[in-house]
Order: C-alpha cells, then sequence, then structure tokens
C-alpha cells in the first residue's frame, strides 16, 4: 500500500477530519464481522471499504466450527438454509482420476451425550452472504465509507488516524485492519514479519449449473507422484448451481501460460480429467473465470496498543482447509471482545496483544504445516495413499476446531494450553513426513 501519509510525529494535515470509537479498514467477511459486534457492543464504527457493491469471493465450504460464528451475528443455520443463502454441509468426499473416493463424514457418537457437537455445516452462496451481512452492518448503525486507506497516521507503534484516497482523515482511539490478504495494511505499514507455508498459488473458478443438490464439498485429485498437489473443488453454493474452483502452484501456471495455453483453456484441461465435468463446461454457462492469486502465512504479532488485525490481513489459511471464514469470524468476535474489555484504559495490555497474536499464529501454523507436509507434498501421500493422508490431516484439523470452540481461549494459560495440543499435532506431522521422506513407498499408492 503506497503511504504518503505514514510517519512517526501524529501529525494532522488539512484534510477532511473524521471521528469514531472504532476504524475498520475493510469492509469483506472480516470487516464486517467485527464492525457488527463492535456496534452491536456501544461503539460508534466507521468501516471503511472501496468496493461501491458486495464482490464475488471465495470462501463458500465452511469449517463446522463456523456456524456458531455466524449465529453469534444473527446469521442462524436455519435460517441461512432457509432463505437459501446456504446449502447443509454434511461431508467432503474426495475423489481421484480413476474414479476412487474417500469420504470424511463426522462420526454420528459425536453429536450424542456428552459431546453434543452439531454435525451439520454449511456451503454458503457468498453474494447473498455478504450482501445480508452488510444490511446487517448498516442496521446495527456502522457508517460505511466507500474510500481506500492509503497512509497510516502513528506516533510509535500507537495509531493516531488513516488518511483515504479520497482525501478524508479517519482519527479514533481503536483501528482494525480487515484488508484481506491483498490489503494487508497494518502489515506492510509494520513491516510485520511473517510465517510463510508453501509456494505462490493461483485459483481459478467459476459457477456451473446443475440438476443435482449434493450435500457435501468435494475435492477432486490426480496427485503426480513427484509434484507438489493441485486440486479441483466442487461447492453447492444453491440448489441447482455449484462453485467449481482449481487450485495450482504459481508456477505450474507459468510454465503452462509459457506454452501458449489461455488461463481458461488450463481451466477446462484440468477440469476434462475428472469424468464428473465432462459436460459441464459445455453447457450455457455465461460466468466469467474469476483468478486470484495467494500464498499461505501468517503474522507473527497482529495486535498492537490500539488496533488489530483480523482474517486474511493476519493469516491467510489455504482453501484446502475450509478455515478462512471461520478464522476471520473468530478474530473478529476476539477483537471486539478485547476492544471492549480494555475500552476505558485505552490500549491493549502487552499480554493480550501476545496471547491474540499467539492465537492466530498458532492456528494458522497448525494447519497449513498439517496440509502441507501430510497432503500437498509427495512423501506421505506417496507412503500411504491420499485416502489416509487426508483422513491423517481430517482427524485432528477438525477436533481442534471443536476443541476450540470448547475452550473458547482468551488468557495466557488457555492459549498456552491450545498451544501445546497444537504443538505435539505439528510435530506429529512433522515426524511422519520426515519419516516418510526417508524410507519412500517403492511405488506409488
Ligand atoms: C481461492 C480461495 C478459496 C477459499 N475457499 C475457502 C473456503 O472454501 N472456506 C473458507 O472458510 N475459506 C475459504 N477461503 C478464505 C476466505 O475467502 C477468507 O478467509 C474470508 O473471505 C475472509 O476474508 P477477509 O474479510 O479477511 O478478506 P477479504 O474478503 O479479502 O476482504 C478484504 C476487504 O478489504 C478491502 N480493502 C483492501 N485494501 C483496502 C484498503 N487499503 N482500504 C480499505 N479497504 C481495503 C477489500 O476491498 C476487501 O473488501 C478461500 C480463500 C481463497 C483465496
Amino acid at each position: 500500500m503506497p503511504n504518503p501519509a505514514s510517519n512517526n510525529q501524529g501529525t494532522t494535515s488539512s484534510r477532511i477530519s473524521r471521528q469514531c470509537d472504532v476504524t475498520v479498514i475493510g469492509g469483506g467477511l472480516g470487516g464486517k464481522a467485527a464492525s457488527i459486534h463492535l456496534a452491536k457492543a456501544g461503539f460508534k464504527v466507521i468501516c471503511i471499504e472501496p468496493a461501491l457493491s458486495v464482490r464475488q469471493c471465495v470462501g463458500e465450504s465452511l469449517d463446522w466450527s463456523a456456524p456458531d460464528l455466524l449465529c453469534a451475528l444473527g446469521l442462524p443455520m436455519e435460517q441461512l438454509v432457509q432463505s437459501q443463502i446456504a446449502t447443509w454441509k454434511r461431508h467432503v468426499t474426495v475423489r481421484m482420476r480413476d474414479g476412487c473416493s474417500a469420504h470424511y463424514v463426522p462420526s454420528e457418537w459425536l453429536g450424542e451425550k456428552p459431546f453434543h457437537i452439531e454435525l451439520r455445516t454449511l456451503h454458503v452462496d457468498r453474494l447473498k452472504l455478504d450482501q445480508e451481512l452488510l444490511n446487517l452492518t448498516r442496521a446495527q448503525g456502522v457508517e460505511l465509507v466507500h474510500d481506500k486507506v492509503i497512509g497510516v497516521e502513528r506516533t510509535g507503534n500507537r495509531i493516531c488516524a488513516v488518511v483515504t484516497a479520497g482525501g478524508s482523515r479517519f482519527a479514533s482511539p481503536w483501528f482494525i485492519d480487515a484488508s484481506g490478504f491483498a490489503g494487508s495494511a497494518f502489515g506492510r505499514e509494520f513491516q510485520l514479519p511473517a510465517v510463510h507455508s508453501g509456494p505462490p498459488k493461483l485459483a481459478l473458478w467459476k459457477y456451473f449449473p446443475v440438476d443435482e443438490l449434493v450435500e457435501g464439498t468435494t475435492i477432486y485429485v490426480d496427485p503426480s507422484a513427484s509434484a507438489y498437489m493441485e486440486w479441483v473443488w466442487e461447492i453447492p453454493i444453491q440448489s441447482k448451481t455449484v462453485s467449481v474452483g482449481y487450485i495450482l502452484p504459481g508456477e505450474a501456471m507459468k510454465a503452462m501460460r509459457a506454452d501458449k495455453l489461455s488461463v481458461e483453456e488450463i481451466f477446462r484441461q484440468q477440469l476434462m480429467k475428472f469424468p464428473r465435468f465432462e459436460r459441464l463446461p459445455e453447457s450455457e454457462n455465461p460466468e466469467k473465470l474469476n483468478v486470484t492469486s495467494f500464498r499461505c502465512r501468517a503474522h507473527l504479532k497482529c495486535a498492537g496498543p490500539n488496533w488489530t488485525m483480523v482474517g486474511e490481513a493476519a493469516s491467510m489459511v489455504d482453501p484446502i482447509t475450509s478455515n478462512g471464514v471461520t478464522a476471520a469470524l473468530r478474530h473478529a468476535a476476539e477483537t471486539a471482545a478485547m476492544i471492549q474489555k480494555f475500552r476505558r484504559r485505552g490500549s491493549l495490555p502487552w499480554r493480550a496483544q501476545a496471547v491474540y497474536s499467539a492465537r492466530i499464529l498458532l492456528m494458522a501454523k497448525f494447519f497449513n504445516g498439517g496440509i502441507e507436509k501430510i497432503v500437498y507434498e509427495p512423501p506421505v501421500r506417496n507412503r500411504i495413499g491420499i485416502a489416509r493422508s487426508g483422513e491423517i490431516y481430517t482427524g485432528p484439523a477438525w477436533s481442534m476446531n471443536v476443541v476450540y470452540a470448547r475452550l473458547k481461549p482468551k488468557g495466557i494459560f488457555s492459549t498456552g494450553l491450545l498451544g501445546i495440543i497444537l504443538e505435539a499435532f505439528r510435530t506429529g506431522a512433522w515426524l511422519l513426513y520426515q519419516f516418510c521422506k526417508m524410507s519412500p513407498a517403492t511405488s506409488a499408492n
């Protein structure tokens, strides 16, 4: 982000100046969720977002922890399904090119005593969900400003104001960066170090009409024994519409582009590998192909004395984990609770900053590190097969989200306990990876 206003003096300029309790940068899912929580708690919130209307975005297949977080914003699961904003997600299926498949379904007994875990989750139509969240944001009295933050005024680590391309200056005691992976406003401003996982990747996706509704997400893979895994998602966002996306490393895309293949052709060729898609691309489909690039990462620090980062601005979790929406909603709820708690004090104590940052980092490292080692990279899946790799990843990943939802970590003790469990799983994944690397399978499974 160009930052003409960045300085360490906290100076003001001749711009139009606005004042509020909390300034939120970015009106995506994370920004809207944080704004709603804070407005409900009585804060005067201004949310700055450049897009004039709700954009088409990804984040359609939700983890099992997301529905409770949506419910806390006023959007219960049943209501979302009834109003056709969402469809039920009861399982995940992995389909191989040779027709083999593996199903991942939460066991029935988890829904019974003493666990009482909700075994259903959702696929969401993001245009409709984001519009619904926008309506809630407005209904809570949040002021939405169509503008783009281009600079930060600060005194040391404390932010005094942000300035926008439209020439306004927003001053407030609290600031939230919800500008997403591409925006990363405070990450750039403070040059915050980050832990990266895996290579830069691309996602190509579009929507197709279908005849039947499948109440689950399907992942199509055709892994090469020597290469990093690429995959295709199929997510039923409405009863007769599926979202289909292809994730591949940036380098693989570059090589295909060098062979003069168009992006549309690359997408089509990948889909043609699977019988399911043989007819779909020929159907009338006016939707354009969407393209986005990303790289999984988590910042080591996601909060300062009067600011926090939420959603993809704080951590980018790999899409195959279906955890981006859960993470963004969690960050938003936790950020709002922290600001509420320390409102009178006017700043976050270093302990609160540290544990908030630690939770974001630990969770992102757990999901990103696990999926990289166990599924994306070849050693483990070559040794035990993609179906079992999926099982080994899914069990702990799903359980950790349940543990998080039940533990509700806030302070040093609960965050420390969470960290111990997450690091134990991560070490297990690393040991398995090293073992499989040292004793590779004689032939790929
Ligand atoms: C390919 C792909 C597939 C995914 N699939 C899934 C999935 O199946 N399930 C899941 O749970 N998650 C998924 N995710 C993640 C999920 O989409 C996001 O985590 C979620 O949407 C939260 O986004 P956000 O609000 O943090 O950022 P965004 O939605 O990117 O919002 C950021 C907002 O900030 C605004 N902004 C940027 N810069 C500025 C600025 N300077 N000033 C003001 N505003 C600014 C932008 O216009 C934007 O509206 C996927 C992600 C990708 C990339």
